[in-house]
């Protein structure tokens, strides 16, 4: 929980990211309700946990059960486990064959995708060591082609000191001929599985669902998940293809304190001068959360909006360090009061801040600075 000293630790840049702990477990807790009994969650934490900051992510999922962590980045890998994580992580594909002797080193499990990388794990091995394979079934991003799978699994075995302990591949959902090519490339990727059973060849983990497959409640026989966005609350699909309820966002606000309020009565008039031509208030309030910080001002005719007391004060300017807001006259406001930037829900939900921005809800989380300092409440 984040108490008031945490806050205060804050003074010298008060911009920070508050996340919600109880909709993080009540999201994992969800899509345990989606998935068999039994069935893994490998809880994708990739890219700064989807922007929450991966270190108190992953103390709660950890905490909370999840059988692995994956992500792509081996530096947030060993991120975690200075943040005292323990649960086996999967390195998503991410590295290039020299470091996997720092990823072994580190007790990540690689992902290999062709035979160079397979190679490179195997001298890095000092006795065995387990690996997943990807595949690609379509999406066209990392993987071994759905039908040369297969052969490399042999190659892989051939090796003698690596053990394919999981198979897994990721699906487009965004292709223009909606859910049949994804239903029919993981019709393909569960051929391979049954095939592979069929020669004797026995791997534990098996995956190929993520958030868009388990918001649609799809289900299949493999032995593990991966969700990622869902975990946040957050949707990959449009809108019109699944809603989102139950999910809750783990977002609960970027927030910023008030560095100065300015009365501009005296000073130039607007549109002469100053630095807001397009202030139409006498007043104003500086925050320390710029473009520095991963806020970015409006797009077009777009207005943007920060919170006071739950009050909505219009942005007039985002400079690298600093957001200016109007404050109107019969707005109280002093040094060191909070603004709320963006939020789960509400006025400025991370959405009304995406579309302001021009951008999908994850891109808007994926500008503020993962160096951010976050607080859990
Ligand atoms: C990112 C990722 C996931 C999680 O996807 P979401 O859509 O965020 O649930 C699953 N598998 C792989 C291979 C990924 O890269």
């Amino acid at each position: 929980m984040a108490s008031d000293k945490d806050i205060a630790a804050l003074d010298g840049h008060p911009t920070w990211m508050e996340i919600d702990a109880a909709a993080l477990r009540h999201n994992l807790a969800e899509v345990r309700r989606r998935v068999a009994e039994g069935v893994q969650i490998i809880a994708s934490v990739k890219a700064n946990a989807y922007g929450h900051g991966i270190q108190p992510v992953a103390r709660i999922l950890a905490a909370a059960g999840v059988d692995m962590l994956a992500t792509g980045s081996f530096a947030e890998a060993c991120a975690l486990r200075q943040a005292g994580v323990t649960t086996p992580v999967l390195l998503l594909a991410g590295a290039l064959p020299a470091a996997m002797g720092a990823v072994l080193e580190q007790g990540f499990i690689p992902t290999v995708y062709d035979l160079d990388g397979a190679h490179a794990v195997s001298r890095a091995a000092e006795t065995s060591a387990p690996v997943f394979v990807k595949v690609d079934c379509g999406l066209g991003r990392v993987g071994v082609a759905l039908d040369q799978a297969a052969t490399l699994i042999d190659d892989i075995a051939a090796l003698g000191n690596l053990q394919v302990q999981g198979l897994y591949t990721h699906v487009s959902f965004h292709d223009s001929r909606g859910m049949a090519y994804t239903r029919e490339r993981l019709a393909l990727f569960y051929d391979l599985l049954g095939s592979l059973k069929a020669a004797g060849v026995n791997i534990p983990i098996t995956q190929a669902l993520a958030s868009s497959a388990l918001l649609m409640g799809w289900r299949d026989n493999c032995t593990a998940v991966c969700p990622g966005h869902l975990l946040f609350g957050l949707s990959p699909l449009a809108p019109e293809l699944a809603g989102l309820a139950p999910f809750r966002p783990v977002l609960r606000g970027i927030k910023s304190r008030v560095l100065q309020v300015r009365d501009h009565s005296s000073g130039p008039d607007m549109g002469t001068g100053g630095y807001h031509q397009n202030r139409r208030q006498r007043r104003t309030a500086v925050a320390p959360c710029g473009m520095n910080d991963g806020y970015r001002a409006p797009v077009g005719a777009h207005e943007a909006q920060v919170l006071h007391r739950g009050r909505e004060l219009r942005v007039i300017g985002v400079s690298l360090e600093h957001l200016t807001v109007e404050v109107p006259d019969d707005v109280e406001i002093a040094v060191g009061d909070e603004l709320v930037v963006a939020a789960g829900d509400g006025p400025v939900a991370l959405d009304t801040v995406a579309k302001w921005q021009s951008l999908r809800p994850i891109e808007t989380l994926m500008t503020f600075s993962a160096r951010m300092p976050v607080l859990v409440v």
